[in-house]
């Protein structure tokens, strides 16, 4: 089955309003195993919305739709369909009945231009809408069927359970796709890509997703058709990937984060971390303390912008600052141990960089960072240099990352039997 989702509204045309409806269509398409062809995003405009769908009707087999059915006149989605389907609309008693006692119900007369959402189109079946005043429509038009749903997302997802799904059911007869995945991080797009290149062979080039993103990389592996072949082959797919990728797969759990695999790994072992940060000014805890439950371990940080609060909060001795400069693998070694222990935590992460985009120098050019790990035990300090590229944002966002990286290996690592 091929299908195509119209967004409509003039707002996601602008700079303010993303479609994110779409998306959600999306999801529901590849979960029944539908083909999405096209996708658009069209302006409350009655002209382009029935210019598209009559470029449509002839292509695909599903035409989903979502937005202008509200009350205001600019709400002109059930008049394009119409005009696209050389069809008329009528007023649907049962509707109206339906809209009036919802405002009687709240101690309201309805407004008059509530009435235009009673207008069906001739041969609809209207979708009970519960969650607000616009109903969906089903169409059939020379075997492609049409879905209007409302634009407010929760309305939406209300249809798409009690309407889309069903019908999408019905007619996937359990032959649907799977997607699992792997998440990757600290290793290059290309380094990764190279790993794994033999399952592409294996597997087929299509049934495998690279997605990149700052330090993290997601590979996506999909499997269709009729179970259990298809779980069978999933499973299949991500023990070879996870064989081909190596150590650098942190899970393939979708809802496990970087940040949360570090914090199972100190709950696991009892232990607690405390991070000093310079030029990442908070990042890595903010992440650390997104996932619930992280008092268990985080027992906080500091943000040690200025030389004189990289000594005075943790220790950090003003003549190693002076001698090898803020950015410095003995700075950022001594921030990680003095953070550890004027904290009392088993873990201390250190960072130091130069973000830019000022600042830069010959011999520390922007993106300069020096991360460093210390514990479990004294002396037990772990450092690297990197050189980021990108601009002060994408450079904040890689040291977290590759921060929680080295501190996931290192739990690791500590966590092996000696
Ligand atoms: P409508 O059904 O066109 O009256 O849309 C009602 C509300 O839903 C507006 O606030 C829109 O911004 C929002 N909305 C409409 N279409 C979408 C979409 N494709 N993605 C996200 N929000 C949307
Ligand atoms: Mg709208």
């Amino acid at each position: 089955m091929k299908a195509a989702i119209l967004a409509v509204g003039s707002e996601l045309l602008g700079t303010d309003r993303l479609d994110t409806n779409s998306l959600r269509l999306t999801g529901l398409l590849a979960r029944h195993g539908v083909e999405l062809r096209r996708k658009a995003v069209i302006g409350d405009s009655e002209e382009e919305i029935a210019g598209e769908l009559r470029a449509l009707l002839p292509r695909v087999d599903l035409i989903l739709v979502t937005g202008g059915l509200g009350p205001t006149a600019d709400d002109v989605t059930r008049e394009a369909v119409a005009a696209a389907l050389g069809r008329r609309l009528h007023p649907d008693a049962a509707v109206l009945a339906d809209l009036e006692r919802r405002f009687q119900s709240l101690g309201w007369r309805m407004p008059e231009v509530n009435r235009r959402q009673a207008q069906v189109v001739d041969g609809a079946e209207v979708l009970p809408n519960a969650r607000g005043t616009a109903p969906g429509m089903r169409l059939e038009r020379n075997g492609c069927t049409l879905f209007l749903f409302p634009g407010v997302p929760t309305e939406l997802e209300g249809l798409m359970e009690t309407a889309l799904e069903p019908w999408l059911a019905a007619r996937s007869g359990g032959v649907a796709r799977e997607t699992a995945v792997l998440k990757i991080a600290g290793l290059p797009e290309s380094v990764v890509e190279e790993r794994i290149a033999p399952a592409y062979d294996e597997f087929g080039r299509e049934a495998i997703t690279i997605l990149a993103n700052v330090g993290e990389i997601r590979l996506q592996a999909t499997a269709e058709g009729p179970e259990p072949e298809r779980r069978a082959r999933l499973q299949a797919m991500v023990s070879r990937l996870a064989e081909l990728a190596g150590d650098a797969v942190y899970t393939t759990r979708e809802e496990d984060t970087l940040e949360s695999v570090v914090g199972d790994l100190l709950r696991a072992a009892g232990t607690t971390l405390t991070a000093a940060e310079s030029c990442t000014g908070g990042l890595l805890a903010q992440r650390i303390t997104g996932v619930a439950g992280s008092s268990d371990y985080f027992l906080g940080g500091a943000v040690t912008y200025s030389n004189e609060l990289k000594t005075k909060l943790v220790g950090v001795p003003a003549g190693l600052i002076a001698e090898h400069g803020a950015v410095s693998e003995p700075v950022a070694r001594a921030m990680a141990e003095g953070v550890r222990r004027a904290l009392k935590s088993d873990w201390g992460v250190g960072i130091t960089g130069i973000a830019g985009p000022g600042g830069g120098t010959p011999e520390k050019p922007v993106g300069t960072v020096h991360i460093a790990v210390a514990g479990p035990r004294d002396g037990e300090v772990e450092h690297r240099k990197l050189r980021l590229p990108g601009d002060r944002d994408r450079v904040r966002r890689f040291s977290a990352q590759i921060a929680l990286e080295m501190l996931r290996r290192r739990l690791l690592a500590a966590a092996e039997p000696a």
